[in-house]
């Protein structure tokens, strides 16, 4: 199997990489080729792998949005052990993937896009890949509950007020995507409802009307995208009901989370994620910590109980403001950030000659950069706790790090994302 978790079989000497099917399996694979772009798609089994289950979700061959449904929840975290195992096991012994116990409906942040199908009926899901059209999806397995419902019901209340749905290609009607967020702890519920224009006919009694529905939901916000673009979010934003934003807490900690602000979307994993990640760092309170690429000060803030004092660098200026409230909101007076590109800000640090024992970095996608791993190398930092959501990324720079200094003393992967390929891990480093 592939990293995506799709299985790899060989034609004619050509590799094509095929959705839903397991190793050892035989199968009927019809494939489709134009020019460069082949496409693979399974007709039927005739001997099915022993990890094999049926996939709950009605949606998973058309959605996407998890590959490894059709795999036991055991299956799939082994296939993740397999893959840090086999990218990492130079660098030393891999911890066991700490899984969840409960392995669907944990995401807290749900959009959906609207449309019209054919019939003029409105529908709510996701695009499909590469194009303007809507695969309908009513429920969904790894998304909070309250969020189907409430998408269910905006989707009515549309059609008794008569508001269309936006069309992406022609770029007419309303409303164009719903975002609801939830907080797993506090119960808050966040409706964002995203409109091509800025008139909202009958206004009023549609927030009055969804509310009566859905008296869970603590706040409504209107957020105004006139563009073309694939983005979701617009610059415009209006509360229509309640504070505008929701809380929730992680590690004793409450955060803040507003439409456009980051924050990790399986609250149950994340406690773990974070739990774990400090508890490597065996802080005595003495520390000077630095959080890099810090979002809104998730790791800075719970880290800050337990260290002299924390540093928090991020480059999004929202996530920053969001980082300084959530430290005012907490009563901690031991934190500061900073808004600035991570590399930068170390460049700096290492100028000054500063003191930092240890580091947090937990930066995107594309991993760190030269810039702020050749400067953490400078400050010579006791040691450094690396959380990445991509492993691959993470391997380079890790190598990087054994190449100028430093040693791995633990990995742990941690199944964040269940029933997807995606898997996080954690990386501790000690100066030698
Ligand atoms: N630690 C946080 C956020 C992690 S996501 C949490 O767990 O919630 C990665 C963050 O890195 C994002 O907030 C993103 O805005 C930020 N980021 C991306 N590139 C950056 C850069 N060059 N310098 C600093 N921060 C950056």
């Amino acid at each position: 199997m592939d990293e995506e978790g799709k299985g790899i079989v060989k034609i004619k000497n050509k590799i094509v990489h095929v959705p839903n099917l397991l190793e050892g399996e035989t199968a009927i694979v019809e494939i489709i080729q134009k020019k460069d772009f082949v496409k693979a798609k399974v007709i039927k089994i005739d001997e099915k792998a022993k990890s094999r289950i049926t996939p709950k979700c009605p949606y998973f061959n058309n959605c996407g949005g998890c590959q490894l449904q059709h795999m036991s929840y055991e299956s799939q975290a082994e296939f993740k052990q397999q893959k840090i195992e086999k990218l990492m096991k130079p660098f030393g012994k891999i911890n066991k993937i700490l899984t969840m116990a409960e392995p669907f409906y944990y995401r807290n942040k749900i959009h959906s896009t609207l449309s019209q199908d054919q019939k003029g009926k409105i529908v709510s899901g996701i695009y499909e890949e590469n194009t303007h059209r809507v695969i309908p999806i009513e429920k969904c397995m790894i998304q909070d509950k309250r969020a189907d419902m409430i998408i269910a019901s905006v989707k009515e209340l549309m059609k008794s007020f008569k508001l269309r749905a936006y069309d992406e290609d022609r770029g007419q009607g309303f409303l164009r995507h719903v975002l609801v967020k939830t907080g797993f702890v506090s119960n808050e519920v966040m409706v964002v409802l995203i409109t091509a224009s800025q008139v909202f006919p009958g206004k009023n009694d549609f927030i009055k009307a969804l509310l009566k529905k859905h008296p869970e939901i603590t706040t409504i916000i209107m957020n105004i995208n006139n563009r073309k673009t694939s983005l979701v979010l617009g610059e415009t934003e209006k509360v229509l009901y309640g504070k505008g934003y929701i809380e929730d807490i992680l590690c004793g900690c409450i955060f803040q989370i507003s439409p456009k602000s980051f924050y990790q979307i399986n609250p149950i994993q994340t406690e773990i994620l974070y739990g774990k990640a400090i508890d490597m760092a065996k802080l005595t309170g003495k520390e000077t910590v630095l959080d890099a690429y810090c979002g809104i000060g998730t790791i800075a803030l719970i880290a800050s109980r337990k260290a002299k004092e924390v540093i928090g660098v991020e480059l999004n200026k929202d996530a920053v403001s969001d980082a300084i409230k959530n430290s005012k909101r907490n009563k901690i007076s031991n934190a500061k950030f900073y808004n600035a590109d991570a590399g930068d800000f170390m460049v700096e640090l290492s100028k000054e000659k500063q003191t930092i024992d240890t580091v947090f970095m937990d930066p995107p996608r594309s991993g760190s950069d030269e810039k702020f791993l050749s400067s953490l190398v400078k400050l010579k930092t006791k040691q450094v706790i690396y959380i990445s959501c991509n492993p691959t990324t993470q391997e380079r720079d890790l190598q990087y790090l054994v190449k100028n200094g430093y040693k791995v003393e633990e990995i742990q992967p941690v199944d964040m994302f269940p029933h997807t390929y995606h898997v996080e891990v954690i990386t501790l480093l000690q100066k030698v």
